[in-house]
């Protein structure tokens, strides 16, 4: 197959780059600004790295048009570039809600826009949003990160209605906290009591979630769309 993956320089974009590579599918992931990571992602995967700032339209259909020319098509699109804020909503910025708008849920609406021409002509592709539990169920002090996290499962369901006739599944994975570097300013003490929280009492591993993308794009999983699937340990139930 072949695989778009945004925000594949780090985290759970690296596993997903990792997984679909090892797999046998062909992959070009997408980055902001984290050169050095994307050069490391590549050289363990053979994939491609395009850098791009997917909050900025221009940029978005450019590198999707770049990755879908290399590739030759396009299967699969994993829209999982996205960044985090905590901050008591009073003091969100006009700035602070464009930007945590514009990258976690602008972005997915460009790059998928641009990719369902190619999975529209083709009558065939699969897309996956990483969401978050938070899109499903709110976080204190994460507002505008909720807001766009919810408004993704939104496009998820409309769009699988819309695309299912075209043979594209769309679906949603809501991770519940993944130790990752997005993570990596939150206190032990606040790690420890998110692990607390968690039924499954650990972090989730970016490996799993990859799972999850890879099980969903698929031929096992080509019933499925429309969904928002939560991987959390049991912490959004
Ligand atoms: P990381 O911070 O580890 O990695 C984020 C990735 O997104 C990087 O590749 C980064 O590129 C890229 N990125 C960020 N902004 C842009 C942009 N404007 N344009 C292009 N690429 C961009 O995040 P995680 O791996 O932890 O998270 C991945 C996804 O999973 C996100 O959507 C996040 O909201 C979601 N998620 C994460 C959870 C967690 O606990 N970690 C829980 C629930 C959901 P660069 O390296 O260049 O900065």
């Amino acid at each position: 197959m072949k695989v778009l993956i945004t925000g594949g320089s780090r985290g759970i974009g690296r596993a997903c780059v990792e997984r679909f590579a090892k797999d046998g599918h062909r992959v070009v992931f997408l980055y902001r600004q984290n050169t050095e990571a994307a050069e490391e992602t590549s050289r363990l995967t053979g994939a491609l790295a395009i850098r791009a700032n997917l909050s900025l339209p221009s940029d978005a259909t450019a590198a999707v048009t770049a990755a879908t020319e290399f590739l030759g098509g396009l299967d699969v699109l994993v829209n999982n570039a996205g960044i985090s804020q905590i901050k008591l909503f009073t003091d969100v910025t006009d700035t602070d809600w464009q930007t945590m708008l514009n990258t976690n849920l602008s972005g997915s609406f460009y790059v998928t826009r641009e990719a369902a021409k190619t999975m529209i002509a083709n009558q065939q592709g699969r897309i996956i949003n990483i969401g978050s539990m938070w899109g499903k169920v709110g976080a204190s002090c994460e507002v505008p990160y909720s807001a766009a996290k919810a408004g993704l499962r939104g496009m998820t369901m409309a769009l699988a209605k819309e695309l299912g006739p075209s043979g594209i599944t769309v679906n949603c994975i809501e991770p519940g906290v993944i130790a990752t570097e997005m993570n990596a300013t939150l206190t032990e003490d606040t790690l420890s009591s998110l692990r607390d929280e968690t039924p499954l009492c650990r972090l989730g591993r970016p490996e799993e979630v990859a799972a999850l993308a890879a099980f969903l794009a698929s031929d096992e999983a080509g019933f499925i769309t429309g969904q928002c699937i939560g991987i959390d340990g049991g912490f959004a139930v």
